[in-house]
C-alpha cells in the first residue's frame, strides 16, 4: 500500500512502522517535510535547500530560528514559562505595554491587550468585545467577502467566504457580508442590530486585495457616525510586514479594536487583541480568558520580536524588499500586475497561467511561494530577505513564466 508521506524526502525512522498518515488530513497532502531553518532558507530532510518566500504563511517575518527572537525564547524556557491569570509575571506585561506604545505611535491613542495563541483566538476575543459594546440585541458584526479572520467557529462566521461555511451549518448568528471596497453597501448593511464593522487592511488569504486608503477613511467615519465599533484584522498586516507597524497606518485611520498574530511571534503561536480603553472598558472579569493568556514563554518572543523589528528597522525593510521585487518582476512576461504593500505581495499572472501549476514548478526549483488564488502569486519572505535572495527568487520566477 503506498504511504501518503511516501517520497525520498521522508525517510522511514520519521515514519517508524505506521503505515498511514498520523494528521487528519484537513490540509491536502504534505509536500515536503522540514527539518531545519535560518533566515529565508531552510533545508529539508533529503538535505535539499530551499528559498522561503511564504515565511510559514507571513509568520517568520524576522527569519526561521532569527539568533534574537529563538535565544529569547530559550532563555525564557529556563527561567518562567507560565503562571497563571491569578498572576502576572514582567515578560507580558513588557509586551503588552511595548503593542499599545506601538498603537499610540500609530495614532490609535491608548488601549489594552488581551493575549491569546493564534489568529482566530484575536478575532474570538474581538467579536465578544463587539457583542459586550453593543449590548444584547445588537450584536451583528459586518465584515467583507473574501475575507479571512480563522476556522474557529466564529471566527468562520465572520469569514466572509459563504463556501466554506456550508458543510458546517447552522453557522452561529449574528454575521453579515458587504463587498469589499463598496462604502454604499456597506452603509445599506447597518441596521440598530449592528455593532461592529470588522475589514482587513489588505485582504491576505482573499487574494492580497488592498483596500483603498479613501475606503477605509470613509468606513471609519462611517462607524463614528452610527456609533459601531471600527474593526481592523491586522494578524497577516501587522509588526511590518506591510513597509508599517500596521497596515492600518498607509491609511490613516485609528481603528477601535485591533488584533495581531502570525508576524508578533516569528513562529512563537501567539496572537493579541488591543482595544482602545473606553472599549476595552466593556469587559469585566469573567467576560473572556485563556489559561495560556500572556504566557511568559509566549510574549517573550513577543517582546524580542519588537525590539529586533525596531533594531534592524524592519519596515523599512519590508519597504525596500518589495520595491526591489516590483522592480525586477513588473512588466516581465507572464506577469500582469503586482498589488499589496511591503512583503506582501500578490503577482497576478497574465493569461490563462494557473497559479498552482506554477508555485509547485517554483517547488520543484527550490522557491516557496504559494498560490493563494487560481491567478495570484503570493509573496511574503521575512523581512530580512537579503537582495541577493530576491534576485535568485525573482530570477526562478521570471524563468517559470518565460
Ligand atoms: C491567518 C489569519 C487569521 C487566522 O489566524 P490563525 O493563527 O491561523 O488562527 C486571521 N486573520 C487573518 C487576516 C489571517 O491572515
Amino acid at each position: 500500500m503506498s504511504h501518503p508521506f511516501a517520497s525520498d524526502d521522508i525517510p522511514q525512522e520519521v515514519l517508524g512502522g505506521q503505515d498511514f498518515c498520523p494528521y487528519i488530513p484537513v490540509f491536502g497532502a504534505p509536500k515536503i517535510m522540514f527539518v531545519r531553518g535560518s533566515g529565508t532558507e531552510l533545508w529539508a530532510s533529503d538535505g535539499r535547500r530551499y528559498l522561503d518566500f511564504l515565511s510559514g504563511i507571513a509568520v517568520v517575518s524576522l527569519g526561521h530560528c532569527n539568533p534574537a527572537v529563538s535565544g529569547a525564547i530559550a532563555a525564557q524556557a529556563a527561567e518562567l514559562m507560565h503562571v497563571s491569570n491569578f498572576f502576572s509575571n514582567p515578560v507580558a506585561t513588557r509586551a503588552a505595554m511595548a503593542i499599545n506604545s506601538l498603537m499610540r505611535d500609530a495614532g490609535a491613542g491608548d488601549g489594552q491587550v488581551f493575549f491569546c495563541n493564534s489568529g482566530a483566538e484575536a478575532t474570538e476575543a474581538a467579536i465578544k468585545i463587539a457583542r459586550k459594546f453593543g449590548g444584547r440585541g445588537r450584536h451583528a458584526i459586518v465584515s467583507a467577502f473574501g475575507s479571512f479572520h480563522g476556522r474557529t467557529l466564529g471566527a468562520l462566521a465572520l469569514t466572509g467566504q459563504p463556501a466554506k461555511h456550508e458543510v458546517f451549518q447552522p453557522m452561529p448568528d449574528g454575521f453579515r457580508y458587504v463587498t469589499f471596497g463598496d462604502l454604499d453597501g456597506l452603509a445599506g448593511a447597518i441596521d440598530p442590530t449592528v455593532s461592529a464593522v470588522m475589514l482587513e487592511p489588505i485582504q491576505g488569504e482573499g487574494g492580497v486585495v488592498p483596500a483603498d486608503p479613501g475606503y477605509l477613511q470613509a468606513v471609519q467615519e462611517l462607524c463614528r457616525e452610527r456609533g459601531l465599533l471600527f474593526m481592523m484584522d491586522e494578524v497577516q498586516t501587522g509588526f511590518c510586514r506591510t513597509g508599517r507597524w500596521f497596515g492600518f497606518e498607509h491609511a490613516g485611520v485609528s481603528p477601535d479594536v485591533v488584533t495581531f498574530a502570525k508576524g508578533m511571534g516569528n513562529g512563537m503561536p501567539v496572537g493579541a487583541v488591543w482595544a482602545r480603553r473606553d472599549i476595552a472598558a466593556v469587559m469585566k472579569p469573567g467576560d473572556h480568558g485563556s489559561t495560556y493568556s500572556g504566557t511568559a514563554i509566549a510574549t517573550a518572543a513577543v517582546n524580542a520580536v519588537i525590539e529586533e523589528m525596531k533594531r534592524i528597522d524592519a519596515c523599512a525593510l519590508a519597504t525596500a524588499a518589495g520595491t526591489r521585487i516590483r522592480g525586477l518582476l513588473l512588466g516581465e512576461p507572464g506577469i500582469d500586475h503586482i498589488r499589496g504593500e511591503g512583503l506582501l505581495l500578490g503577482v497576478a499572472l497574465a493569461g490563462e497561467r494557473d497559479a498552482n501549476t506554477v508555485a509547485a514548478e517554483l517547488l520543484s526549483l527550490g522557491l516557496i511561494v504559494n498560490a493563494v488564488n487560481a491567478s495570484t502569486l503570493r509573496l511574503a519572505p521575512p523581512l530580512t530577505v537579503s537582495d541577493a535572495e530576491i534576485d535568485e527568487a525573482c530570477s526562478l520566477i521570471r524563468t517559470v513564466l518565460a
